[in-house]
């Protein structure tokens, strides 16, 4: 069988394993990508909110506001075609059940030096509702077009070569390299390297497993992000902190509304260490199994969607004028690490769990923190 070396192995081609290639073929390594799907980007890179944080969103986890402010700035220089910077955002503090208040938040933002303007009135939003309201500067990138740019500068990079539709079978360390069976549609094919960086979200132990490392302590939803729009609202956005509340704001540069909430964007958890779901079904779909999960929104047996609940609950912070249309929903899994749950944090953890050769797992938090891999690898 045909044996290609390569200096690292990148399984995942979602945004983290996309930069992860770039940045280590910029250094002039010779590096592999393996994508499950048939396409780089069709899973949480894709589907999400598409906020680029500034911190607000963390009043309860320091470490990840503050490492969103960190590379916000580099993030939006290095993709600035993709970032809308142009709209108001809002964050609010819900009156009923709040985990956080006005005085508090207000201390937040001033400990992280990210501005934030009180508003005491104005005539799109429910004040009945709303405790308090801040005039902040959050921007949002457009997920589609940073596929289309990393999809290009991958596919079109000569120190980066792109296996899709790859399914690894095995793999074993030979002296200091590993060794690893790939199935590609066509042909069979082994890859040697002295590093793999596994960059697969939600795969994430799926991955760990074939390699005989340590697993994380992860779980697992199948979450919807709805699009909407309102001739009123335009293009703003509002999140409402801290705790079961939600968010609309653009989608990028789309001109669509991305809409979530906190207790509906969640339809199934797993608490399995792989992302085991009933709707998975792989007698019939063997696209999608807890070992390689598929793409939810083109999944048939998707949950039914809570676009409508999500509104309704949204709909009570904004005036009486302010009306939504709801157009379409994407679905993906969101994986979140167990430890997440004290503070909701979202840190991006890059642990190296072996050595000789070499296995980094890569478990993304915010997106703008793909430069997390220059401290260590
Ligand atoms: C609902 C939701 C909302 C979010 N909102 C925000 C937000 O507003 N702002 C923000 O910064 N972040 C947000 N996030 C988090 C952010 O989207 C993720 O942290 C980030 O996209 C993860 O990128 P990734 O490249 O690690 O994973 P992915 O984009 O999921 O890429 C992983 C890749 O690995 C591939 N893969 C899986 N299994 C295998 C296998 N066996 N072999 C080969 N390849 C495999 C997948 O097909 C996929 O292409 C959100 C996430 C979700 C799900």
């Amino acid at each position: 069988m045909r044996v290609d070396h390569f200096d690292f192995v990148v399984v995942g081609g979602g945004i983290f394993g996309c930069y992860a290639a770039l940045y280590l073929a910029g250094g002039g390594a010779k590096v592999a990508i393996l994508e499950k799907e048939d396409r780089l980007f069709q899973k949480a890179s894709l589907v999400n909110q598409a906020r680029l944080h500034s911190g607000y969103h963390y009043p309860r986890s320091i470490a990840t506001a503050a490492m969103s402010d960190e590379h916000k700035a580099r993030f939006t220089e290095e993709h600035r075609p993709f970032v809308n910077q142009t709209f108001e955002k809002f964050y609010s503090i819900d009156r009923y059940g709040s985990f956080t208040d006005g005085p508090q938040f207000e201390r937040f933002c001033e400990f992280l030096n990210i501005p934030c303007e009180r508003v005491t009135e104005h005539n799109l939003f429910n004040f009945e509702r709303l405790e308090a309201l801040y005039r902040t500067e959050e921007h949002s990138f457009d997920p589609v077009l940073l596929g289309n740019y990393y999809r290009d500068k991958v596919e079109n990079n000569a120190g980066i070569t792109v296996f899709k539709k790859a399914q690894i079978q095995r793999s074993e360390t030979i002296g200091n390299e590993w060794s690893i069976d790939l199935k590609l549609e066509t042909f069979n094919l082994k890859l040697s390297t002295p590093t793999v960086i596994n960059a697969t979200y939600s795969a994430t132990n799926a991955i760990n497993q074939i390699f005989g490392v340590n697993e994380l302590a992860l779980t697992h939803e199948i979450s919807e992000i709805a699009f909407v729009h309102s001739p009123q609202f335009g293009q703003r956005g509002l999140t409402v902190m801290d705790g079961p509340f939600g968010s609309i704001m653009p989608y990028g540069l789309s001109g669509l509304l991305s809409l979530s909430s906190v207790a509906y964007t969640h339809h199934k958890i797993s608490f399995d260490a792989l992302p085991r779901f009933d709707c998975q079904m792989p007698e019939i779909d063997p696209a999608c199994r807890p070992e390689a999960p598929g793409i939810c929104t083109e999944c048939p047996r998707r949950p039914v969607s809570n676009a409508t609940k999500m509104l309704a609950q949204m709909q009570q912070y904004f005036a009486e004028h302010v009306q939504f249309t709801q157009m379409f929903s994407y679905y993906t899994i969101k994986s979140k690490l167990k430890a997440s749950h004290i503070d909701d944090g979202r840190p991006t953890e890059i642990l190296l769990l072996r050595d000789n050769p070499k296995f980094y797992c890569l478990f993304a938090g915010k997106i703008n923190s793909i430069y997390e891999v220059e401290k260590i690898v």
